[in-house]
């Protein structure tokens, strides 16, 4: 495993250096074999009032060995159905992820309290990361004492990517530029060059979503 975009919507020009996020699929024709990687999963904003049938969908991608996480599913203040469906969705999402031992990548919009308050109460083994974070250091460290991961991309908080220890370091695109951008900029702010920049979060992304190997 080579991934060093950690979310992302598109197929990268080099398979395999990206965690592609397609939702609840189809996987894109050919793509297995090219050896690209996906993260499967019901997103917030798309959650309907009949979600067991998504959910269906889902559990088949899981099943397979190149969708190595769920997600991004969570939570979003601002759009999408009402928090109450968003919770009920994400809950069911927690119990696949611990079932297929696959981590989840979260959207989390103006909601880290509901992201918190389920990582205590339901205790998941496995891991969670909030993708496209854009927090300080103190909310980044709160996070990470609930054992909550976080990642970066182009718009983030200097400080706190400047301050995460290197074993905790994610970059990704979400789809925007190239994670080339993404590790330049950590590599300025965190005085380290891009080639170990590369070796640490290919590092993280594989003891994440491969932790046998
Ligand atoms: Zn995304």
């Amino acid at each position: 495993m080579n991934i060093l975009d950690i979310h992302t919507h598109v197929l990268p020009q080099v398979p395999g250096s990206a965690l592609v996020c397609i939702g609840c699929g189809p996987i894109p024709d050919g793509a297995l074999e090219q050896g690209h990687w996906f993260c499967a999963g019901l997103h917030p904003w798309d959650v309907t009032e009949d979600f067991d049938s998504q959910l269906d969908t889902l559990k088949v991608l899981l099943a397979n060995p190149r969708v190595p996480a769920v997600g991004e599913c969570g939570f979003d203040a601002l759009k999408g159905p009402s928090h109450d469906l968003q919770e009920q969705a994400f809950v069911r999402q927690v119990q696949l992820s611990e079932q297929f031992r696959k981590p989840m990548i979260l959207h989390v919009v103006r909601d880290f309290d509901s992201v918190i308050r389920l990582r205590r109460t339901l205790k998941p083994e496995q891991p969670w990361l909030i993708h496209g974070f854009r927090g300080g250091p103190e909310q980044m460290n709160q996070l990470y004492s609930h054992g909550i991961l976080v990642s970066f991309g182009l718009k983030h908080n200097p400080e706190s990517l400047r301050q995460v220890p290197s074993d905790r370091l994610f970059l990704e695109t979400d789809g925007h530029d190239t994670i080339v951008q993404t590790i330049s900029l950590a590599s300025a702010l965190r005085k380290t060059p891009p080639q170990t920049i590369e070796e640490q979060i290919t590092l993280n992304t594989t003891h994440l979503l491969s932790p046998g190997s």
